[in-house]
């Protein structure tokens, strides 16, 4: 049976960088953040989160450091992803407010994306065979069978998707969203690497990130203009006896982890030609993704337009779909973003009233052949208690 999961909210401030001053007008304590009046110093809105990421201060003893915001973050989302489950998280905020540098990182402090696949690694016990299968032992579970990996990276700019792993495959209007009647929405002829080391995944992670700047550079845009969507899928079997016959049983997970465009407004006055259509394009798919979060969180019931954005729809899964998901709202420290930093507050708000229903990826007589083990194992208790 499906159960309700909310979407887990954290919000993460960054350090001041260059000419910012040295205070912050953000306070949090335990999960509240406060936004507070830059003049007066009176707390302007309150809120509560999952989680309230301080990284303001390195000194400070309350300062979150990369690997806590993994340890709060992501660590659940591998164990879902482990247990078979589609799992989601997407960094949220304006330019500049550390989405990047939550999600990559840097060499000396990676982020959730590389500790991830370096936990996925870990947990996955690798033998040394070659080829897909990783032929690793499941956590939990049954005795024989094996585990693959297969990442693909794309971005979505001005509505179009573009593959960060086979930058040479520039078709005119980018590749296309379809929907699989079971395993829903995905991206046609985007290309998908079968990696068998957290290494290799970080090389294409690092790969793919450079094109994505390249790129832009190359457009004359802003990388922060476009989303970018990392994809993981883990692919877990298990050998089943039944009968006397063995059968192989497949568990497949989808993780998507989501560096998003910055969430700022688009400057009216510098915005012409390619700027203005490209903002509009940017503005679709975060409004889009706005409209769909309002919509889930009214608990309405009411129509929710995923099909409007290429990455709403992409992300539908994620989004009151099949999937656990987190949202990491980036903001920042300063007076000068006051304005930006209370809508993405706002924002996170909403999306921590969306619930998902996520289920494990198994094929249904898979999923009673669990059931009746621990109805056995459940028995064989009682048996052995008499
Ligand atoms: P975004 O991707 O949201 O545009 P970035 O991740 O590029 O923003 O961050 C902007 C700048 O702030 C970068 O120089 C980055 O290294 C720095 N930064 C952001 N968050 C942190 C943090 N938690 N600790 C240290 N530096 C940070
Ligand atoms: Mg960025």
């Amino acid at each position: 049976m499906a159960s309700a999961d909310y979407i887990t909210v954290a919000v993460r401030v960054r350090p001041a960088v260059a000419r910012e001053e040295k205070s912050s007008v953000i306070r949090m304590e335990g999960a509240t953040t406060e936004l507070l009046d830059p003049r007066t110093g009176a707390v302007h809105r309150r809120f509560t989160f999952d989680h309230s990421l301080w990284s303001f201060d390195k000194e400070a003893p309350t300062y979150v450091s990369q690997q806590s915001v993994y340890k709060l973050m992501g660590e659940q989302l591998l164990e879902s992803a482990l247990e078979g489950y589609n799992v989601t998280m997407f960094a949220y905020g304006q330019t500049g407010s550390g989405k990047t540098f939550s999600m990559l990182g840097t060499a000396d402090e990676p982020g959730i994306t590389p500790r991830f696949v370096e936990g996925l690694f870990n947990s996955c016990a690798l033998s040394s065979s070659a080829g897909a299968s990783t032929g690793f032992t499941p956590t939990q579970g049954v005795s024989a069978g094996g585990a693959s990996v297969e990442v693909s990276y794309m971005e979505i700019y001005m509505e179009q998707i573009r593959d960060l792993l086979n930058p040479s495959d520039s078709r005119r209007g980018g590749l296309k969203v379809r929907e699989h009647p079971n395993r829903g929405p995905y991206v046609e002829d985007l290309s998908t690497t079968v990696c068998s080391s957290s290494e290799q995944v970080t090389t294409l992670l690092n790969q793919g990130s450079a094109v994505r700047s390249v790129g832009a550079t190359r457009l004359n845009a802003e990388s922060s203009r476009s989303h970018a969507i990392f994809t993981i899928t883990l692919t877990q079997r298990e050998i089943i006896e039944e009968g006397g016959e063995a059968r192989v049983s497949e568990r497949v997970s989808r993780v998507h982890l989501v560096d998003l465009a910055g969430s700022e407004r688009s400057k009216r006055t510098h915005s012409s030609g390619q700027r203005l259509q490209e903002a509009g394009a940017i503005n679709k798919s975060l409004s889009t993704l706005g409209t769909v979060i309002s919509a889930l969180a009214s608990d309405k019931g009411g129509h929710v337009p995923y099909r409007d954005s290429v990455l709403t729809w992409l992300l539908k899964d994620g989004l009151g779909g099949n999937a656990r998901t987190s949202m990491l709202a980036n903001i920042s420290p300063s007076t000068a973003d006051f304005a930006e930093t209370l809508s993405t507050l706002r924002y996170a708000d909403s999306a921590k009233r969306i619930a998902n229903h996520a289920t494990i990826n198994v094929d249904p007589s898979q999923k009673l052949v669990t059931e009746l083990k621990k109805e056995i194992d459940t028995l064989k208790a009682k048996l052995a208690s008499m």
